[in-house]
């Protein structure tokens, strides 16, 4: 039976936790995409019509270089030249060894369209990239991006000029090599002076777009995106994990001239669909276009009528911001100290009146303090914990980042997080007493304020905020009376750790995937941790004896009696029986931990493998002509399924097949009736002890790419398709891989220190597998992997010249 006291203090609790679960999910939908808006006037964004756009430049694998890729640009150029913008289609070499281990160049088209400026403080450039990967629509990837500028343009034409010049890039070969974005800040005039630089993508199909990134010193940028943008949603905290991590978008060329200032958004949940051939204009989540065309008119709107020299030079600190009530709150990076401090003086501040009134000995605070880490890093440990087991279940999770339909994992995890901490709060209240458990709590996270605000400035506000909030609701609870009016400080408290945190885990999940849930995992435990004074309700109140001080010797100089109050919950209740008091304190964890089991057995149910929703699968073949020998060739984790029936055992082909990574799953292939590219000697001298020699490597069948290695010479100078190689920025042996070459093949110009026969191993690479002898289509439930070399077909020869 359950006591009228106690039913009360349950009453109380649900009451409490049901406004700060209402404001968790007001914050979170906040964060969310708005509805599409079609029909909308000339002069606004429209996503119906960007959304035509899509379906255009998404209707065939346009990966560049190709016939699909030409039209694509052709058709992005007649599209802005109908609006009446300047345009052309530069043709250029771009260069760059930003992605993957070699040093990459590419034959590149881009598409320039010139807004002039009224009276332009200088330029403003609009980006997004128009080729696909070998293998994907290129739907979301990025054909969302080239829709919204085309639909921003169109918008912008309908209105007034604006101050500055604006350029709409449509880049060419991001996905080989950033070599389109390369081209146009190292060559061309446009680029000369810098400016501002803004690039749109997408590496999923829904969910909120985020501006992720930033130039450094970015505190002017973001005052004008903050003031401008109708969605933000961002985070300074992106900005320093995406610093850590090694990504690289079109945006980094510009970054790294050190002459561009900017920002970069995309939007990344649904990330099964990324760079796969499910990437296509039926995947398509239409609200998110609208946030990414709104947001993007509204920055080329703010940023045309901007001085650009004054955000142009680098501000001298980076702002700390995160949404709050559909806005961006932003603050100064100079202000990341003193509220690390202010939160660290807080908490310090309420476990000093906590003791001076006798709940705690330092002893015990000490003791709880180590033993908040528990639940700090529980939830991280279970997360990781629960993919392992879904792949083991499911190993076609292997080689995802996120399953198709995550949702229920996520829910689940957040249930597996309030259940590591539930368990450990019931553990240990009666032990400690609950203001010791939440103190100690409240003292980890403005610990961590303090360490990010030294490490990652840009993310202390997640810890420091919270703690510092929930620190002074605490001196506000110990200052009224014990019961109700505690509760509803402590709630109050507790809002600004939703408002900060809440958004965080709903962003870390799509960020990281389930494979590296643990993030999300982490950001929601600090959660809970703040939640501690609110959970106590739910729990019976305790007996005196339980929570009399047991090491009075340490305690502060109060009264027992008053003590034995403060510590009942907050709230000076009547006695249960210990047997049953065990029984309900074990309740909470229980009903979370079953809706854990629940929502995980629900997403197994809901996430399984098919049509729509394949098992990716990776594949290649390699054949070598030197020795008339073939293999096929898997990045997949593991053999299994039917890529098991091609490859077998594991090997490094990296050496003889260089664009391969060395970490490869290989089986015996069939050799196909495949020519291997040629090399030519057209030019060659010798003098001084060096041979100069020009080369052509020409491929005897339709290719996407050419590499060459000169494996036994040193290379002093290079170039290829009259693009001089920085040769300190090859890695050995000496090796360029070409993406889009031109059909008769490329020329290259080389010295080196030898003056004998010089070896060259020239490999090629097509796409797709059918009709290899051997190979059998995949069945319906199983797809190609979405990366840079599924389906890739490599033909290689060393030739003496
Ligand atoms: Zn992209």
């Amino acid at each position: 039976m359950w006591p009228v006291k106690n039913l009360s203090r349950l009453l109380a609790a649900g009451l409490a936790l049901l406004v700060l679960a209402g404001i968790t999910v007001w914050r979170l939908v906040a964060v969310l995409p708005p509805a599409a808006k079609s029909n909308q006037p000339v002069s606004e964004f429209g996503s119906d019509r960007a959304f035509a756009h899509v379906q255009t430049i998404s209707r065939d694998v346009h990966v560049a270089g190709s016939d699909a890729a030409h039209q694509v640009r052709d058709y992005i150029a007649a599209t802005l030249k109908s609006t009446g913008v300047h345009t052309t289609i530069t043709d250029g070499v771009g260069a760059s060894d930003a992605l993957g281990s070699l040093f990459a160049m590419a034959r590149v088209n881009d598409v320039v369209a010139t807004l002039p400026g009224t009276e332009p403080t200088g330029t403003v450039v609009l980006f997004a990239h128009y080729d696909s990967v070998q293998i994907s629509h290129g739907a979301n990837d990025d054909g969302a991006g080239v829709s919204t500028l085309l639909e921003t343009v169109r918008a912008l034409k309908a209105g007034p000029a604006l101050r500055n010049n604006l350029v709409f890039l449509f880049t060419d070969a991001e996905e080989a090599c950033l070599c389109g974005a390369e081209q146009f800040v190292s060559q061309n005039p446009l680029a000369a002076d810098g400016g501002v630089a803004l690039n749109f993508e997408a590496r999923g199909a829904n969910g909120p777009v985020i501006m992720f990134e930033t130039a450094a010193g970015n505190a002017g940028v973001v005052d004008v995106y903050a003031d401008a943008v109708p969605y933000p949603v961002a985070t300074s905290f992106a900005v320093e994990v995406y610093r850590i991590m090694t990504n690289d978008t079109d945006f980094s060329p510009f970054r790294d001239s050190g002459r561009f200032t900017g920002l970069n958004s995309a939007y990344i949940d649904g990330s099964a669909v990324y760079h796969s051939p499910q990437d296509r204009s039926d995947y398509y989540h239409l609200d998110t276009l609208q946030q990414h065309g709104a947001n993007a008119l509204a920055m080329a709107r703010a940023f045309g009528n901007a001085d650009v020299p004054s955000l142009q030079r680098p501000a001298g600190q980076d702002d700390t911001y995160f949404p709050v009530f559909s806005a961006l709150w932003v603050y100064p990076g100079a202000l990341v100290w003193p509220i690390a401090v202010l939160a660290l003086l807080a908490v310090g501040g309420l476990a000093f009146v906590a003791w001076r009134r006798g709940l705690f000995g330092w002893g015990r605070f000490a003791a709880a303090f180590g033993l908040a880490v528990i639940p700090l890093l529980a939830g991280a440990v279970l997360a990781q914990l629960l993919w392992w087991l879904l792949t083991v279940i499911r190993p076609g999770y292997l080689d995802m980042m996120d399953p198709w339909r995550p949702g229920w994992y996520r829910a689940g995890v957040v249930a597996l997080v309030l259940t590591a901490t539930l368990t450990w709060y019931a553990m240990l209240r009666k032990r400690f007493g609950p203001w010791t458990l939440a103190i100690g709590g409240l003292a980890w996270l403005a610990l961590l304020g303090v360490v990010f605000a030294a490490v990652v400035p840009g993310g202390s506000y997640l810890a420091a905020v919270p703690a510092l909030a929930s620190g002074a609701a605490g001196l506000v609870a110990l200052a009224v009376p014990a019961g109700r009016p505690r509760l509803a400080a402590v709630s109050v408290g507790a809002i600004a750790g939703i408002v900060v945190l809440a958004p965080t885990v709903l962003l870390f999940f799509p960020a990281l995937g389930l494979a590296t849930g643990a993030a999300a995992a982490l950001f929601a435990s600090m959660l809970t941790l703040v939640l501690l004074p609110v959970f106590e309700w739910l729990f019976p109140a305790g007996t005196r004896e339980d929570c009399a001080i047991k090491d009075s010797a340490l305690a502060g100089p109060a009264r027992v009696a008053e003590a034995a109050g403060d510590h009942e919950g907050m709230d000076p209740g009547r006695r249960a029986t210990p047997v049953g008091t065990r029984r309900r304190a074990a309740a909470p964890a229980l009903v979370v931990g079953v809706l854990a089991l629940a929502f995980i057995a629900v997403g197994l149910i809901i996430d399984q493998f098919d049509a729509r929703h394949p098992e990716p699968q990776q594949l290649m073949y390699a054949l070598d002509a030197d020795t008339s020998s073939a293999q096929w060739v898997s990045t997949d984790s593991k053999a299994t399924g039917w890529v098991a029936q091609y490859v077998s055992e594991r090997r490094d082909v990296s050496g003889e097949f260089p664009v391969v990574g060395d970490n490869t799953l290989t089986g015996p292939a069939s050799v196909a009736n495949l020519p291997a590219p040629t090399v030519t000697v057209v030019a060659d001298s010798t003098a001084d002890g060096r041979r100069t020699v020009t080369l052509k490597i020409t491929p005897q069948r339709d290719v996407r790419l050419v590499y060459f290695q000169v494996p036994d010479a040193q290379v002093t100078t290079a170039t290829v398709e009259g693009r001089k190689v920085p040769i300190e920025n090859v890695g050995e042996p000496f090796g360029v891989l070409f993406h889009a070459p031109p059909d008769d093949g490329i020329t290259v110009d080389l010295v080196v220190a030898k003056t004998g026969p010089l070896t060259v191993r020239a490999m090629d690479g097509s796409d797709g597998l059918d009709g290899l002898p051997g190979f059998t289509p995949r069945p319906a439930d199983v797809t190609a992997e979405g990366s840079h070399d599924s389906e890739l077909v490599l033909v290689a020869k060393t030739y003496s010249v």
